[in-house]
């Protein structure tokens, strides 16, 4: 099998940052919404239930979306989980986005071609 898209792909990412961030996207303003909905609704004209269920849905969206695209794929070990409950500051997102290889399978230093 062949790959022609090698030069996107440099090395092996445990992390799919990419998603991680558009995940971010969706849940923090998610976020605002839910703790600010008086103002948005306001702001929208909108009932307050609107907009907190649409922020709560953009929060959990966003929170799956990012947690999709932080697990590792070997073992599925959810890096994003992993550093929320392991970290031993509350920099567990840096950790998280600076994770080189799964603390668990040690993915992928444990399987990798180098080339
Ligand atoms: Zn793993």
């Amino acid at each position: 099998m062949t790959t022609k898209h090698s030069m996107e792909i440099q090395a092996a990412r445990l992390l799919n940052t990419r998603r991680v961030w558009q995940g971010a996207w969706l849940f923090v303003p998610g976020a605002l919404v839910v703790l600010f909905p008086g103002l948005i609704s306001s702001l929208l004209r909108l009932e307050t239930w609107i907009v907190v269920a649409a922020g709560a849905l953009a929060l959990l969206v966003g929170i799956y979306w990012s947690a999709s695209g932080a697990k590792c794929p070997s073992c599925e070990l959810n890096l994003l989980w992993h550093g929320m409950t392991h970290a031993k500051n509350a920099d567990w997102f840096t950790w998280v986005m600076n994770a080189r290889s799964c603390p668990r399978c040690d993915y992928p230093k444990s399987d990798r071609s180098e080339g």
